[in-house]
C-alpha cells in the first residue's frame, strides 16, 4: 500500500460545481423576482389605495350629509310652535300657584306628546321622542311605556358648543336596532331656552346611505362605534356579535393614522388592506377593507409562476450541473485510479481514451508516460541484471540464478553442475596488448559462452576474468564434456585488436551438486573454485572435476563393483 489510500472527502468538485449552480441560478433569478415583485405589489397596493381613498371620502361625505339632513330636521320639530308654545306653558304652570296650574300643565304635556307620537309616526327613523324642560327634566315622551331618555353627563356643555347633543351611540341587542341620541334645543321669542328634543335616533336608516356608495366586489364597508364594535357592516346592520368585534389595539391602531393603508387579519381571520376614517361630530368612524389576496392577486400569482420557474430552472441546472460534474469526475476518477495503481508499483495499466477534450488528452498523456515508465523500468531491471561488458549475467544475477537451482534441487532433486572460469595469465594479455584488448577479449569470451550454451543454462561475470556457468538439468560426465567443449572454443578463439591476434586459455573447476550438503552456502561454489584451482596447478587450460565428485563417482564404481557402499565427504 501507499500514501494515496487516502479517500477525497472534502469538498469535492461535484459539490462545488453544485455550489456554483445554485448561485448562478438563484441571485439572478431571486434578484429579479423580487425586484418585479415589490414593483408589482408597489402598483397595486397603490391601485387600491386610490380606489379606498375615493370610496370612502364618498362614504364619508354621504354620512355627514345624512347627519346634517337629521340634525336639521330635528331643529325644524324643536322649533315648532306646537312644542315651543305648549313648553312654555308646562314651564309657567310648574311656576305658578294658580288653581289651574296643575291641569295647565297636564293639557299641555298632553299635547305636546300628542305632537310628538304624530311625528314619530310619520319619520321612522326616531325610535322615540321626548321633549325635556330647560333642567333636563322630561315633560312629555312619545312612548307613554317605556322610561325616559337619559341625557349624556355633558349636555349643557355640548349645548353650548354645538348647539345640540350626541349621546352614546346604543349597539343594540339582538332584538333592537343601534341607536344613537340626539337632542336639539327648543326656543321661544320672549323666554329664550325652554328646553330640548331628544330623540333615540335608528342607525338603520343610514344602511341606505351605505347602500348608495358603489362599492366594488371585494371592498367591504363598515361603521364603527367609538369602542371599536360593528354598527354597520357590509351593506347590512350588523347586529352586535362579540366574536365579530375587531380587535380593540388594531381598532385604536386605525383611529390614530386615519386615512393610512394598513395590513392586518380582519374580524373574520380575513388578511385585509383596510383604511379608516373618523365621521365629524359623530362618534363613528368608517373602515374600509379589501381582500389582501384579491388586491394582490396579480402578485400572488407572479409569486407562483415565479417560484414555479424557479423549480425548473433548478432541477434543469441541477441536472446539468450533476452531468457536467460526471463528465469532468468520471475520467478524473479513471485517472486517479490509475494514478493509485502505478503510485503501487503496477506499470500494466492503460486507461481509455473516451474524449478528445483536456482530460482525454491528460489521459493520454498519462498513458504515454506509463509505456515510458516501464520501458525505462524493464532496462533498469535488465540493467541490474546484465553486465555491462560482456553483456553476461551479472554477479547479482548470477546468485540469484544459483539459489534458484539450489531451491528446485531441494524440492524435486534436480540436478545441475557449475563451472568456474578462469582466463590462464590473462594479466599479461593485458600486459602486453593493452587494458581495451583485454576488454575484447572478454567480450568475445562473452560472446562465444551464450553462443555455445542451451537457452536453460546461464552463463554470467563472476568477477574479474572470472565466468561461472550454470548447467541446468545435467549430469557429471555430460557437464565436464560440456566444460571441456568450453575449454576448446577458448582455446581456439581469435581476438584481433591492433591489428594483432589474441589468443587466450582457460582454466575451468566443474562441480555438480551431489547431496543436501551441497545446498549449505558456498559450499558448491567452493567446490568448483577448488577444483579450478587445481587445474591452475596442474598447468592450466583444462577442465577439473570436483574431488569430492572424482570420489562420489569413483564410490559409485566401487559400489557396481563390489556391491558394498563406503562412506565420504
Ligand atoms: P592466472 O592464470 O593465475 O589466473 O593468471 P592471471 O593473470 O589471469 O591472474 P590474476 O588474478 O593475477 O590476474 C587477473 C587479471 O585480470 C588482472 C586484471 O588486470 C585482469 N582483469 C580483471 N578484470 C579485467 C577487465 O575487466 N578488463 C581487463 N582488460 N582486464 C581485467
Ligand atoms: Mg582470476
Ligand atoms: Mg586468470
Amino acid at each position: 500500500m501507499t500514501d494515496f489510500d487516502h479517500k477525497i472527502t472534502t469538498f469535492g468538485i461535484r459539490n462545488r460545481i453544485l455550489v456554483f449552480a445554485l448561485i448562478v441560478t438563484l441571485t439572478p433569478s431571486l434578484g429579479l423576482g423580487w425586484l418585479f415583485y415589490a414593483q408589482t405589489k408597489k402598483l397595486l397596493q397603490g391601485k387600491a389605495e386610490l380606489e379606498l381613498h375615493s370610496t370612502i371620502n364618498q362614504a364619508q361625505s354621504e354620512a355627514k350629509l345624512w347627519f346634517k339632513e337629521s340634525a336639521y330636521n330635528m331643529r325644524v320639530f324643536s322649533n315648532s310652535f306646537v312644542i315651543s308654545e305648549n313648553l312654555e306653558h308646562v314651564i309657567h304652570a310648574k311656576q305658578s300657584d294658580e288653581k289651574n296650574a296643575a291641569e295647565q300643565l297636564t293639557t299641555a304635556s298632553k299635547v305636546i306628546a300628542e305632537y310628538l307620537v304624530l311625528v314619530q309616526s310619520q319619520f321612522q327613523e326616531y325610535q322615540r321622542l321626548q321633549v325635556l324642560d330647560n333642567i333636563g327634566f322630561p315633560v312629555a315622551q312619545s312612548h307613554e311605556t317605556t322610561a325616559g331618555i337619559t341625557l349624556p353627563d355633558n349636555w349643557q356643555e355640548q349645548l353650548q358648543q354645538n348647539k345640540m347633543i350626541i349621546g352614546e351611540t346604543d349597539s343594540g341587542d339582538l332584538s333592537t336596532e343601534p341607536t344613537f341620541l340626539i337632542a336639539t334645543p327648543i326656543f321661544s321669542h320672549e323666554q329664550g331656552f325652554l328646553g330640548l328634543l331628544a330623540t333615540e335616533f335608528s342607525i338603520k336608516w343610514l344602511d341606505s346611505v351605505i347602500n348608495s356608495i358603489a362599492l366594488s366586489e371585494s371592498t367591504h364597508l363598515s361603521l364603527l362605534n367609538k369602542d371599536g364594535s360593528f354598527l354597520i357592516s357590509g351593506k347590512m346592520i350588523q347586529k352586535p356579535e362579540p366574536m365579530m368585534s375587531p380587535d380593540r389595539n388594531r381598532f385604536k391602531k386605525l383611529y390614530d393614522t386615519p386615512m393610512e393603508l394598513s395590513t392586518y387579519m380582519n374580524a373574520n381571520g380575513t388578511k385585509v388592506v383596510g383604511l379608516f376614517t373618523p365621521l365629524p361630530h359623530l362618534p363613528w368612524g368608517i373602515v374600509m377593507e379589501k381582500n389582501y389576496t384579491q388586491v394582490f392577486a396579480e402578485v400572488l400569482a407572479l409569486k407562483n409562476i415565479t417560484l414555479s420557474i424557479l423549480a425548473i430552472l433548478l432541477s434543469v441546472v441541477g441536472i446539468a450541473a450533476f452531468i457536467l460534474s460526471y463528465s469532468i469526475l468520471s475520467p478524473l476518477k479513471k485517472l486517479i485510479n490509475g494514478a493509485i495503481q502505478v503510485a503501487d508499483g503496477d506499470l500494466n495499466v492503460k486507461l481509455p481514451v473516451q474524449n478528445r477534450d483536456e482530460l482525454g488528452f491528460t489521459i493520454s498523456v498519462f498513458n504515454d508516460m506509463v509505456v515510458r515508465l516501464r520501458k525505462n523500468h524493464d532496462e533498469l531491471e535488465k540493467l541490474s541484471t546484465v553486465d555491462a561488458l560482456t553483456g553476461l549475467s551479472n554477479r547479482k544475477r548470477l546468485m540469484e540464478m544459483f539459489a534458484l537451482h539450489i531451491k528446485r534441487y531441494a524440492r524435486h532433486q534436480t540436478p545441475f553442475t557449475i563451472l568456474m572460469a578462469d582466463l590462464d595469465h590473462f594479466k599479461q594479455v593485458n600486459d602486453c596488448y593493452g587494458h581495451l584488448a583485454g576488454d575484447a577479449v572478454l567480450i568475445s569470451i562473452g560472446k562465444l559462452f551464450s553462443e555455445m550454451l542451451r537457452s536453460i543454462d546461464t552463463a554470467g561475470r563472476y568477477g574479474g576474468e572470472e565466468f561461472l556457468i550454470i548447467l541446468d538439468d545435467i549430469k557429471e560426465q555430460e557437464a565436464l564434456q560440456t566444460a571441456e567443449r568450453i575449454r576448446q572454443a577458448v582455446e581456439q578463439n581469435e581476438v584481433t585488436a591492433d591489428g594483432k591476434t589474441i589468443k587466450v586459455t582457460v582454466s575451468i573447476g566443474v562441480a555438480t551438486i551431489n547431496n543436501d550438503i551441497d545446498m549449505q552456502d558456498g559450499r558448491l561454489i567452493g567446490k568448483a573454485d577448488k577444483a579450478l584451482y587445481e587445474a591452475k596447478r596442474n598447468g592450466r587450460n583444462r577442465a577439473v572435476l570436483s574431488t569430492s565428485t572424482k570420489t562420489k563417482e569413483k564410490m559409485k564404481k566401487h559400489r557396481d563393483e563390489h556391491g558394498s557402499p563406503k562412506q565420504s565427504d
